[in-house]
């Protein structure tokens, strides 16, 4: 029987990981197909992580996993699909039909981006929608684009956006923005960029690639790309018969991860949480695995 299954491998799951493996655990990490760290890896420039000024996103989650890998922790690819809890522990039950027995699980399953639900929006993904300027934006050179959001996430693809592109329409539903006045105050300073502030997209036209973007009030934005920011969904499908979710599907536990069912920990994104950033997922992963460390040395 493992002690820990970490479900994710993001920064939240491997510093639960690491923390897990030095208290000498018998620990195992679960991730889906490996394509970067986490939500992390899409991000162009972390200018926010202590000591690592400016580091890439996908660099910075890279030194994360291979710290994990230094001290031994192994890895499964796999898809949790739901948590079964038994006399001495959780049951693990995987897409692939396997289980997994442990006596604790971290859940750091983080999320996923927000679609706005427009015309268009699904018809047209990939071919010049994206949820992701770091991973799609040189596609864009020279082109025009527009993205949609005023959270940070919004922002900093604007500021990556204006300097590949020709043009970049920030579109925002208010006044005010949710993310960094610092990125703003870059953005109004950039030439190419324009605010379309209190406006709403409408939908999404185009023949075989992105031409429009249709606002709510009936304008129209000639555009080759359209990136969509608007937030992120919990992955809590699988644990949503197990757990206590909020409102908005996040699951509840203060800062040592203790969820509403024993033995079961959260880390990261997913968690109830003010501040949703690579230091808040980082410093959750190490409170979940001490109390998991903990309820175990308690059994
Ligand atoms: P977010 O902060 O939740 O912002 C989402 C934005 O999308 C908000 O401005 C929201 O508008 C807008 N929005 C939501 N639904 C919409 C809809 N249906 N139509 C139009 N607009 C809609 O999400 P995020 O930007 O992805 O950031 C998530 C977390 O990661 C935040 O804590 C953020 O600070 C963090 N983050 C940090 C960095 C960094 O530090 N460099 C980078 C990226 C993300 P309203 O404002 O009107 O609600």
């Amino acid at each position: 029987m493992l002690d820990v299954v970490i479900i994710g491998s993001g920064p939240a799951g491997l510093s639960a990981a690491v923390y897990s493996k030095r208290a000498n655990l018998n620990v195992l990490v679960v991730e889906k197909v490996y394509f970067g760290t986490g939500q992390i890896a899409e991000s162009h420039q972390v200018d926010n992580y202590l000591g690592l000024p400016g580091i890439n996103g996908y660099e910075l989650g890279e030194k994360f996993r291979e710290h994990a890998l230094k001290l031994g922790v192994e890895f499964k690819d796999g898809e949790a699909e739901h948590f079964e809890i038994y006399e001495g522990g959780w049951k693990v039950h995987l897409q692939s039909g396997e289980i997994l027995e442990t006596r604790t699980v971290i859940y750091a399953a983080g999320a996923i981006h927000r679609h706005l639900g427009i015309a268009g929006e699904q018809e047209y993904a990939g071919k010049g929608v994206s949820y992701c300027a770091t991973c799609d934006g040189a596609f864009y050179r020279g082109r025009r684009t527009a993205v949609i959001g005023g959270g940070d996430t919004a922002l900093d693809d604007a500021l990556f956006l204006s300097d590949i592109c020709s043009k970049v329409y920030l579109v925002h539903r208010r006044t005010e923005f949710r993310g960094s006045a610092s990125t703003v105050e870059m953005l109004r300073a950039k030439e190419n960029v324009e605010f379309v502030l209190e406006e709403k997209p409408s939908s999404i036209m185009g023949t075989d690639m992105v031409e429009k973007l249709l606002l709510e009030d009936g304008r129209n934005l000639d555009v080759d790309g359209i990136f969509i920011a608007v937030g992120m969904v919990p992955m809590t499908t699988s644990v949503k018969d197990v757990v206590e979710l909020d409102q908005n599907g996040y699951i509840v536990a203060d800062e040592t991860g203790k969820t509403s069912a024993d033995g079961f920990f959260v880390a990261g994104d997913v968690r109830t949480k003010g501040l949703r950033q690579v230091v808040t997922a980082v410093s959750d992963g190490a409170n979940a695995a001490v109390s998991a460390e903990h309820y175990i040395r308690q059994m």
